[in-house]
């Protein structure tokens, strides 16, 4: 493919990075976008709309229902001859990761760009896990931008190395890149890119193992001539001049810090900074002439040592390896500046932290997903609560919550705590909570699972109907796709049934004494009868949605208040707490939902309406 930036700039716009990643997919001809929501990536699907919209663009567009179909979607558009596009982030890729490493193999048609968002630090994720590893394993080359403004260079670069070479490749922004706002050049789209159509060829697309052994050196020659050919995997001076004797070599988000700090300050004079566009397959003998011609090295990256491992002789490298660059934590400019003083044995800079005052991530006030917590709490005291990700992770603060390990993992966990019981601690109860996107995304088969081995848990989903955590985008339940096209929307019950489930009810979670009874008719089914697993959907849109009836009902605290603090305590809810100075318990009116929960939790029934 010739270079995508042929036409003209128009102009310039101030984005951020993923609106910035999000023009690139656009002006490379993809035909094709897919993504599931996640921090830091989600804003790339809702960008890929705003820019179809203004650019009157025939791109199709979908949030899909994981990472792995959305990864295959993206694939067989590519198959089928168009330049694709799939995002996701980090922890996503693990979900996707089995047509992920297939594709390298199988190789692609159709240019077919993977985003995938890394959180370092990580501010809104599991772990700090690195795609650039990734990569290296699947064997997919990667770009790792610096910059909004690189990001949306390097998506185009990287659909044309992935059609010149046939291969799948990564775009890996940090989030200090997805969200980082700078001013960038955009330019005319291309038209929409088709090499042709489908081509059946099954050695291929359908490869044996005796064939997927050839495709495999088939791909490692592809990655030894990118490696050895391609300029994004040298190594290029950023900073300083080429004659230093000290040298850092740094990539993506972190390479900004690391210009900066080795550009603004005196005492480093006499260091240079080299980065290298594509980490992976960074070109090892370029890297390795640069550090034997120096007499020392450092090497800055987040977050694991992706280039200092391609450098087959380290003696002359400092890094993660020898411990001058921490194993774990964001690089931010302070990190930076400290890891750069200590490499030219200069005391680092004093940074004043500032004096925040850190407030505990809490449900907010009217959430549906509180109720629902505070009545598993009262009903299943002393459970096994095995918890999801999302919003409704914070359930760990009313005590309702005890393991997070990844998306959908608390039914499947459900499960082994329910075969854990039936050897020896008969009578445990067994709590699963779970959203409706992540049940979607990865909860159905680990429902099919419990209910073909007949365990006994009570399993609570709670419908809000948005992937709410991430900034409210639809699921498979809601009639719009990403682009708010009309979608078929999945009813949730008759899938829960298809499963096999035979326990199944909806309520309301504002509805106290409905939730109540059902979350005990519940128990009876699957503890006491134990009949198997029940399902109780707590159904109420999300606070914030659009379709949230948010009721101006207020309510207030009355005389009747014994201070036994249940709302406060057992309730967590922010609008509630208890006044120091006049030692009283108060609804703030500004932050109260109108929700009325806390009326039924009162014991004393000390709380009522206070106005309309
Ligand atoms: S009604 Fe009570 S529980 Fe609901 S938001 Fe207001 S204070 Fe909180
Ligand atoms: S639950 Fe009722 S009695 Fe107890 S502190 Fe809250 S308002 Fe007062």
């Amino acid at each position: 493919m010739s270079d995508a930036k042929n036409e003209s700039a128009v102009l310039n716009r101030f984005l951020m990075g993923n609106e910035a990643i999000a023009r690139g997919v656009i002006e490379s001809g993809c035909s094709l976008a897919t993504a599931y929501p996640g921090t830091p990536s989600s804003e790339i699907m809702e960008s890929l709309v705003r820019w179809k919209t203004e650019l009157k663009s025939s791109i199709y567009l979908e949030w899909s229902i994981n990472e792995k179909v959305a990864f295959e979607v993206a694939y067989g558009g590519s198959l089928a001859g168009k330049r694709c596009a799939v995002a996701m982030k980090m922890v996503g890729l693990n979900v996707a990761s089995d047509p992920f490493t297939s594709a390298a193999y199988l190789g692609i048609r159709g240019g077919l760009v993977i985003i995938v968002a890394d959180d370092p630090g990580p501010h809104s994720s599991q772990t700090e896990q690195d795609s650039r590893f990734f990569s290296w394993f699947a064997k997919v080359p990667v770009f790792d931008p610096g910059s909004p403004a690189e990001a949306l260079e390097m998506t185009i670069k990287a659909f044309d190395l992935s059609e010149k070479y046939q291969v799948p490749v990564m775009l890996r922004p940090c989030l200090r890149v997805c969200h980082a706002r700078q001013n960038v050049t955009i330019s005319h789209p291309r038209s929409q890119i088709n090499i042709g159509a489908f081509e059946k060829n099954w050695t291929r697309w359908a490869a044996t193992p005796k064939f997927r052994l050839a495709l495999h050196g088939e791909l490692n020659r592809k990655i030894e001539t990118i490696s050895s050919t391609e300029i994004f995997a040298l190594p290029k001076l950023i900073a300083g001049d080429s004659q230093s004797s000290r040298i850092v070599i740094t990539s993506g988000s972190v390479s900004s810090h690391v210009r900066d700090v080795v550009s603004s300050e005196a005492k480093m004079s006499g260091l240079s900074v080299y980065k290298v566009d594509l980490p992976y397959p960074a070109n090892h003998s370029a890297l390795q002439s640069l550090v034997d011609s120096k007499t020392e090295t450092l090497i800055v990256e987040e977050t694991y040592p992706v280039m200092e491992l391609q450098i087959g002789n380290r003696t002359k490298v400092k890094g993660r390896m020898s411990g001058a660059v921490p194993r774990q934590g964001e690089l931010d400019p302070e990190a930076v500046e400290r890891i750069i003083s200590g490499f030219v044995g200069l005391k680092p800079k004093d940074f004043e932290a500032p004096n925040l005052k850190v407030r505990r991530p809490s449900l907010c006030a009217g959430c549906p997903h509180r109720p629902a917590f505070f009545m598993i709490k009262k009903l299943f005291n002393g459970a096994i609560y095995a918890g999801d990700i999302g919003c409704y992770t914070l359930g760990v603060n009313l005590g309702a919550v005890d393991t997070c390990l990844c998306m959908g993992a608390s039914i499947g966990m459900a499960c082994g705590f329910a075969q854990a019981a039936k050897q020896g601690q008969d009578g445990e109860l067994v709590v699963a909570t779970i959203g409706d996107s992540t049940f979607f995304h990865a909860g159905v088969p680990a429902l099919i699972n419990a209910v073909h081995t007949g365990a006994n848990f009570v399993l609570v989903l709670m419908d809000n109907n948005i992937t709410a955590m991430t900034g409210g985008q639809p699921t498979p339940a809601t009639a719009l796709t990403a682009d708010g096209s009309k979608a078929v929307p999945i009813d949730m019950e008759r899938l829960i049934r298809g499963c096999g489930v035979e326990f199944l009810e909806a309520v309301d979670p504002y509805d106290y004494h409905a939730l109540e009874n059902t979350l005990k008719a519940a128990k009876s089914f699957s503890h006491e009868k134990k009949a198997g697993v029940s399902v109780v959907i707590t159904r109420r849109p999300c606070i914030r949605s659009k379709n949230a009836a948010v009721s101006k009902t207020k309510f207030q605290v009355g005389e009747n208040c014994d201070k036994c603090m249940t709302c406060v305590r057992d309730l967590e809810c922010p609008a509630i707490s208890f006044v120091k100075q006049n030692k009283n318990v108060r609804i703030d009116p500004d932050l109260c939902a109108g929700c009325g929960f806390c009326v039924e939790v009162c014991p004393s029934k000390a709380i009522s309406v206070w106005g309309i």
